[in-house]
């Protein structure tokens, strides 16, 4: 017998009271009853994105999300800084690219973070962007980027900040108007404990005026659709109605335990998982300063090959890690650890990876990493 432990960054896994809510009995998304679901819902989400901003709740994944927020922001030839860390900000540029933006990508590097110095200067260089794209949480690398320092420079500008918070919003501090955060896009399957299937996005005022004049083409992402729906607590069309009740449980679990410490609990288990992978010797891919709240990315190095580990775990001992992606792929691992997640699930983590290192050769002291995860988080606050 062997359980499965599954630790990527997204899908993650479901709380219970959150299966058993999607087990209701359907009923229909123009009734009286699924109105009210959603306008708790929206009421609710508003807590966790720290909005008074509206909320779209759209039946697809996050990328669907992006694709509406450029979609109905952006017209064709106009300008937009995309700004890249990774697989998911080249993800937003080329989505903008397909919506016939004149594209401006700043890469900063797959493993590094954005620098503010960078947008200031192509901020005030050129007044005429229509949006900025940024990646919160780049998932791909386990980076995360100072949105409110981002927010502070688009906050003059003409531009839209259109913020990708997909694997960050529930898990990492995200204030959408304390910072001023125009497009907040997020998703179900990471942080919010939900199954894969649902995306929110929420929309300034500034992001519905830039909205306006919008001539791209576009049907199931059309925000005028979606918003004269809203008004009645409708969906344009029909929305995955289980995912919803899974959703009302999901963010009740979050409220219960308090936003804040939410958040704390997820930056103590990261920083448990990060000191408990140092302890073992290994290297933390992005500098430590950079280093993302949901998910730990570990660099490969001479002494094992991250993907025969990957493969040890998920044989010997039921872990699923994830691996890297694109030009990352075999160079290094990623520990997801957002959302349903605590103290004892990171230990977990810790002792698989510790014995299946020693399997494969690597010269472990076992219970190191573990050792110092445990002092982490005794003397932690929650
Ligand atoms: N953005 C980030 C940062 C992500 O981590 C992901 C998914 O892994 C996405 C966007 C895309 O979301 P989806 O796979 O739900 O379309």
């Amino acid at each position: 017998m062997q359980k499965k432990y599954l630790m990527i960054p997204g899908p993650t896994p479901i709380p219970p009271e959150v299966t058993l809510a999607m087990s209701r009995p359907m009923i229909g998304h123009r009734s009286g009853d699924f109105a009210k679901l959603h306008e708790r819902v929206v009421a609710k989400l508003k807590q966790v994105f720290k909005t008074q901003n509206d909320i779209y709740i759209l039946t697809n994944s996050g990328t669907g999300g992006m694709e509406m927020a450029v979609a109905n922001i952006v017209n064709p030839g106009d300008e937009v800084l995309a700004l890249s860390t990774g697989n998911f900000g080249e993800r937003f540029a080329k989505i903008a690219k397909e919506y016939g933006a004149k594209v401006d990508l700043v890469d900063f590097g797959w493993g590094s973070a954005v620098d503010l110095k960078v947008v200031e200067e192509k901020l005030r260089q050129n007044p005429n962007y229509k949006a900025v794209l940024a990646t919160h949480n780049e998932t791909s690398t386990g980076v995360k980027n100072d949105i409110a320092g981002i927010a502070a420079l688009t906050k003059n500008h003409r531009a839209v900040l259109i913020v990708d918070a997909v694997s960050s919003l529930g898990g990492m501090e995200f204030d959408t108007d304390g910072w001023g955060v125009d497009v907040v896009v997020t998703g179900s399957q990471k942080a919010l404990m939900l199954p894969p299937g649902l995306a929110f996005i929420s929309f300034s005022q500034k992001a519905l005026e830039a909205a306006q004049d919008n001539k791209n083409p576009k049907f199931y992402f059309s925000l005028p659709a979606a918003k004269k729906a809203l008004a009645e607590w409708n969906t344009a069309y029909t929305p995955a109605v289980s995912l919803f009740f899974g959703l009302e449980a999901a963010l009740d679990l979050i409220l219960e335990e308090g936003l804040d410490k939410v958040i704390k609990r997820h930056k103590l288990l990261a920083r448990a998982c990060r000191e408990g992978v140092k302890a073992l010797g290994l290297k933390l891919f992005p500098a430590e300063e950079n280093a993302s709240d949901t998910v730990t990315a570990v660099a490969g190095d001479n002494r094992y090959d991250p993907e025969q580990l990957r493969k040890v775990l998920r044989t010997k001992y039921g872990v699923t890690f994830a691996g890297g992606q694109k030009d990352l792929k075999g160079k290094i691992f990623r520990i997801g650890h957002m959302g349903y997640v605590d103290k004892l699930d990171i230990i977990t983590a810790l002792g698989a990876l510790e014995m299946a290192l020693l399997e494969i050769g690597y010269p472990v002291e076992l219970g190191a990493g573990v050792k110092k995860a445990m002092e982490v988080i005794t003397g932690g606050e929650v």
